[in-house]
């Protein structure tokens, strides 16, 4: 189908690949130059002509590619990508069959065999997500695939690639199928979500939460008073307030946030006016909270990995400890901050560290009492643990 071009690893980096590394890099091969067209296989010799994997070039973030295969005769084909796929929603099987979820992760990239591809579940609707123009080469195979082996009302596409890995909004994202009239209600665990799967890079819900927003609604929200940081749609609040939380506080910077919060508590039977739902930045909430000492019970912190305002550039790796500290100070004693982070260059070890600064520096004490991954359906490998970018810590402030 397609022309493949041999590579040599360099030697150095042979044993990454033979111990089943999954990411390609053009740092790690002797010869990349002649590479040219994104979707080109790519065949992966050691340095005495062993044949030890192949894969797709696809740029995504700092990589090049993907291993697809350690089979030097697999096509890459409908029949591959139908077997992957096939896995995939067996691994699933369980919340296919749970009735109070309706919105899960069907396949989550390398961790389910093909880098640079998501596909998530929505109540009947598959959205598929494509990561680099060179995955998107093999488009058509796989929405074949995915047609053969799931049944679907239809499926949506989003394209997370351009020359900087942004979102592209050039087209439809409707693919096939049936067209949802959206908002799309899907439940995870009990609770409804809206979702717009033709709106956008965003759908209105991060799936790989789900944990997270049941340990807060079930364990942590009766009776409290809950802020919820860089709060988007509300998910967070929408739990706690489900949890029988005495108020939640949502505080995101954009406009449409408002809106999408109502929306959400509605669906839930919950009227949005007993809560607080503020545009502004953080930031400058934390300041207001401070001079008028404000104190929660809960305070999430889920802030992108990246953000720019107005007034400020904040960077997970550069600011989450100021960011954990005007979180601190405005937690009651015996109150709980949710620290999260989906940043994949900071590890467990290292957000830890942050916490433990961040107390120090403010002279407090504080008790871990959950940590939370990535859940089951966003599959990572074994090979490739950067794959489990989410970070999630309930901290009890004791002092
Ligand atoms: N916690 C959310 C997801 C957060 S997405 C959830 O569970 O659904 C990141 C959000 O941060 C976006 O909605 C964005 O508008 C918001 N944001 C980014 N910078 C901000 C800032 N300085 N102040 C407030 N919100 C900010």
């Amino acid at each position: 189908m397609k022309k493949t071009i041999d590579l040599t690893i360099r030697p150095q980096y042979i044993k990454n690949y033979t111990n089943g590394y999954p990411l390609i890099s053009k740092e790690f091969m002797v010869d990349w130059d002649q590479v040219k067209t994104e979707g080109t296989i790519v065949h992966l010799f050691d340095d005495r002509k062993k044949f030890i994997a192949k894969g797709y070039y696809g740029i995504q973030n700092k990589g090049h590619g993907w291993v697809l295969s350690t089979k030097k005769e697999e096509k890459i084909d409908v029949a591959f990508f139908s077997a992957k796929i096939k896995e995939a929603v067996q691994y699933r099987n369980d919340l296919y069959h749970d009735e109070t979820t309706t919105a899960f992760r069907v396949f989550n990239g390398e961790g389910d065999g093909v880098g640079g591809l998501t596909i998530d579940y929505f109540d009947g609707f598959y959205l598929v997500t494509w990561y680099s123009l060179g995955i998107y080469a093999f488009r058509e195979a796989i929405l074949e695939a995915l047609k053969s082996q799931v049944e679907y009302k239809g499926i949506y596409q989003k394209k997370r690639f351009d020359a900087k890995g942004q979102y592209l909004d050039d087209t439809d994202d409707f693919v096939c199928g049936s067209r949802g009239e959206f908002p799309l209600t899907v439940k995870e665990n009990g609770v409804h979500f809206a979702i717009y799967l033709d709106d956008g890079p965003m759908v209105g819900v991060f799936l790989d939460q789900r944990e997270v927003r049941k340990t807060l609604r079930d364990s942590y929200a009766k009776g409290k008073t809950v802020l919820n940081t860089f709060s988007y749609t509300g998910a967070f609040s929408v739990c706690a307030a489900l949890g029988g939380a005495a108020k939640t506080t949502s505080v995101d910077l954009a406009k449409r946030s408002r809106s999408k919060t109502e929306e959400q508590f509605r669906i839930n039977g919950i009227d949005p006016k007993a809560h607080d739902i503020i545009v502004e930045d953080v930031f400058h909430y934390f300041k207001y909270a401070v001079r008028k000492e404000i104190l929660f019970d809960v305070v999430v912190l889920d802030p992108p990995s990246f953000a720019r305002s107005k007034k400020h550039t904040f960077s997970v790796a550069k600011d989450y400890v100021k960011l954990l500290k005007e979180a601190i100070q405005i937690t009651q004693k015996g109150g709980v901050i949710i620290a999260s982070t989906n940043y994949a260059n900071l590890n467990m070890v290292k957000f830890k560290d942050f916490i433990d600064k961040a107390f120090k520096e403010l002279g407090g004490k504080y008790k871990i009492e959950h940590t939370f991954s990535l859940p089951k359906d966003f599959r990572v490998m074994d090979t490739f643990k950067e794959g489990d970018y989410l970070k999630v810590v309930f901290i009890r402030k004791v002092s």
